[in-house]
């Protein structure tokens, strides 16, 4: 299939999509699978088998820990200028292909292309970002407070590390992970998400040209993940699993890695609280919230999950948004003027219509939207609910679509309580003019990130991860991501 076939976009490369299902990528070689195996990737759009990339067995899972562990030695030592050099090359490549990585992540994923177009760029800075810290990372030295001893701290690379990401950032999640891990001088093997395999093996064919060495970065896809990973895992080589997916396979994943006692990051799931207070600036809090719920039509970790409207405002802010939400054009995510895609599988849209089914049960009303969009492709359309019950299942799972469930509150005290009482703790949105109560609230708030009066949380300058059930560890941020993928050594020592 050829990447033009959509809709016409004069300006880009037309490449065919085999070029993103060549092989496994590993050792820096382009290889089949040792089993005969493919996994099929599916347009969320019109439900047509795109392509098939190959399905790694364990035979090929220990050739990948074989690749990362043939090229840890030369990687770590590798000076830091020159990792930062492969780094920056690499943000450079993927800023010239952007708009060709863009519709490939459009149309294997789903969102809307200027979702995809915001993904790129996210996902590209991860690579300017870690090549600058590739050379500012430092140790420490100090006299022991009894004197006498000299305390040494070398920051060094951490190990071989097992990479897994999943379907909804298929880019970002990736070089999050990726860019940091490279910069510390660590090897890596990435597991994708299977539905969104080939934006995974576009980016592996880009390191590659930018001069990444053969076995730095290996990358394959399986229909097992979990044996696969279990195995990679096992192998004492392995010192490091960062993790982004769901609070589930997070906690599996966490038990695997308990056997051989691996550092492990999760990034988790989220059920994002949004609160807007009577004082706050309705037409900006509905500007915050249309990018906090329909960023990636709402398939995002960080998706306002329950929105909290304090009752002065509350009729008032249902209406504005409802009308802004009613506009919105759904269509196929390559079609340039799609503003929310499908959902990435039929299963997920079925979660989503079995959630706004409970919470219609219990006494709530779909002002717009509500239903199921008949015809091809998994397409659920912007739903607003009111008067939904607190028990609801939906304020208790992600929902992960393009439904706003709006709940009414009264006071401060009581409003903090309703948005703590979950498992998870990711992100929070706050909307208020009064910044002290905004503060105060945020400090409340049991989340690892709090947007105060805006709607977008991620940048990869800061430390990005949760609380809670939402996850262990930070990616992004000063020193933060990158520590994620280092060890401390102590050295004593006395002159
Ligand atoms: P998922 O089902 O947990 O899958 C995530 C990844 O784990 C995929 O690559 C999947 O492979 C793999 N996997 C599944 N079972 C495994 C096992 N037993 N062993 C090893 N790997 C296994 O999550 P998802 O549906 O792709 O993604 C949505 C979830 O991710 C949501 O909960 C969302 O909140 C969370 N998320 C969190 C963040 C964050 O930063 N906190 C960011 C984005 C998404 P297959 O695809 O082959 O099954």
């Amino acid at each position: 299939m050829n990447l033009n076939q959509h809709s016409a976009h004069p300006d880009s490369d037309p490449f065919e999509l085999s070029a993103f299902s060549r092989g496994l990528y590993i050792g820096g070689a382009w290889r089949p699978a040792a089993g005969e195996g493919r996994i099929e990737v599916i347009d969320p759009s019109t439900e047509a088998v795109i392509a098939a990339v190959p399905d790694a067995t364990l035979a090929d899972a220990a050739a990948a820990v074989e690749a990362a562990a043939s090229a840890a030695e030369s990687w770590r030592e590798t000076p830091p200028r020159k990792r930062s050099e492969i780094l920056r090359r690499c943000f450079e490549l993927m800023v010239e292909r952007s708009e060709t990585i863009a519709r490939l992540i459009s149309l294997e994923n789903g969102k809307a292309l200027r979702d995809a177009r915001g993904e790129v760029a996210y996902a590209a800075e991860f690579f300017r970002w870690n090549a600058e810290e590739a050379v500012r990372i430092s140790g420490e030295f100090g006299l022991a407070p009894a004197g006498g001893n000299r305390i040494v701290v070398d920051y060094q690379p951490i190990g071989i590390c097992v990479l897994i990401t999943p379907w909804n950032f298929p880019a970002a999640m990736a070089t999050r992970k990726i860019a940091p891990a490279l910069a510390a001088g660590c090897t890596v093997i990435l597991k994708p998400a299977s539905e969104t395999p080939l934006t995974a093996y576009a980016l592996a064919a880009l390191y590659e040209e930018a001069g990444v060495p053969p076995g730095v970065v290996n990358v394959m896809t399986t229909s097992t993940p979990g044996p696969v990973i279990a195995a990679t895992l096992a192998d004492p080589r392995v010192r490091k699993l960062s993790f982004t997916g769901s609070t589930g396979v997070g906690r599996t994943l966490l038990a695997e890695a308990a056997k051989n006692v691996i550092s492990c990051s999760m990034e988790l799931g989220g059920n994002a609280p949004f609160i807007v207070f009577d004082d706050a600036d309705i037409d900006a809090a509905i500007e915050g919230l249309m990018v906090a719920k329909m960023r990636n039509a709402g398939e995002a970790c960080t998706a306002a999950n329950r929105i909290y409207v304090q009752s002065g405002i509350h009729d008032a802010f249902a209406e504005k948004f409802t009308r802004r939400m009613a506009a919105l054009r759904v269509g196929p995510g390559v079609d340039l003027d799609t503003e929310c895609g499908p959902m990435i599988t039929r299963r997920a849209m079925e979660k989503i219509e079995r959630l706004v089914a409970d919470a219609i049960s219990r006494g709530a009303r779909a002002v717009c939207g509500g239903r199921t969009l008949a015809g091809r492709g998994f397409f659920y359309p912007p739903t607003v609910l009111v008067d939904v019950a607190p028990a609801s299942d939906m304020g208790c799972e992600e929902i992960f679509g393009p439904v706003a469930p709006l709940y009414r509150f009264e006071s401060e005290a009581e409003v903090i309580a309703a948005a703590n009482d979950t498992e998870y703790g990711l992100a929070a949105y706050i909307y208020s003019r009064d910044i002290g109560r905004g503060m105060r609230v945020a400090s409340k708030v049991e989340a690892g990130m709090i947007a105060l009066n805006r709607g977008l949380v991620s940048d990869p300058a800061a430390p990005f991860g949760g609380v809670k059930q939402s996850g262990l560890g930070r990616e992004g941020g000063q020193h933060h991501g990158i520590a994620e993928f280092m060890e401390a050594k102590y050295i004593a020592t006395s002159f």
